[in-house]
């Protein structure tokens, strides 16, 4: 299992959704991978696997103990006064500095378990919801170059363009 980077077309793709139980060694390298490299989360298309997939590494809701492993995960804005800007990162876009993206932070999370692939439903907030959105629209091939301005993912894909060209890779 490998990183994959922007400009990586896998990126920008929806994923497909999982149809029976996954094969837990994906999630174990999932897992290892983000603990790894330091990571809050990881979906599996940054892994090279287009599939609904996603792990987050930090406490769950009312203090479950993460890693939170979520199988064909989506979300709804639950309290639309609970919106705040702030700035996010992306292992898939190392070189990118971080830009400011607006999430809603009282949000309902769907999802599957890994295990047995029973149906969940969860209420996240805070940092635990921002994250949760961040990897759930990488699975739809949402990265937060398109949840920023127009004018930060100008100078974020200026800034990735230079230090990929710099380290010899040229953009596809
Ligand atoms: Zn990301």
């Amino acid at each position: 299992m490998k990183m994959t980077m922007y400009p990586d077309p896998i990126l920008l793709e929806e994923c497909s959704l999982v149809e029976s139980v996954p094969d837990p060694t994906i999630i174990s390298d999932m897992i290892s991978i983000v603990n790894r490299v330091g990571g809050v989360g990881l979906a599996a298309n940054q892994v090279g696997l287009s599939i609904g997939i996603c792990v987050v590494n930090i406490p769950g809701p009312r203090g479950t103990k993460g890693p939170l492993v979520l199988v064909n995960p989506s979300y709804e804005f639950m309290d639309l006064d609970n919106m705040e800007t702030s700035r996010e990162h992306c292992l898939s876009l190392p070189f990118s500095g971080g830009v400011s993206v607006r999430r809603c932070l009282q949000i309902q999370v769907d999802y599957l378990d890994p295990q047995e692939m029973k149906h969940h439903s969860i209420v996240a907030e805070g940092f635990l919801a921002r994250v949760l959105q961040h990897e759930i629209d990488h699975l739809q091939g949402i990265t937060i170059l398109q949840r920023t301005s127009k004018l930060q993912r100008n100078i974020a894909v200026k800034k990735m363009s230079k230090k990929l060209h710099k380290l010899g890779i040229n953009r596809k």
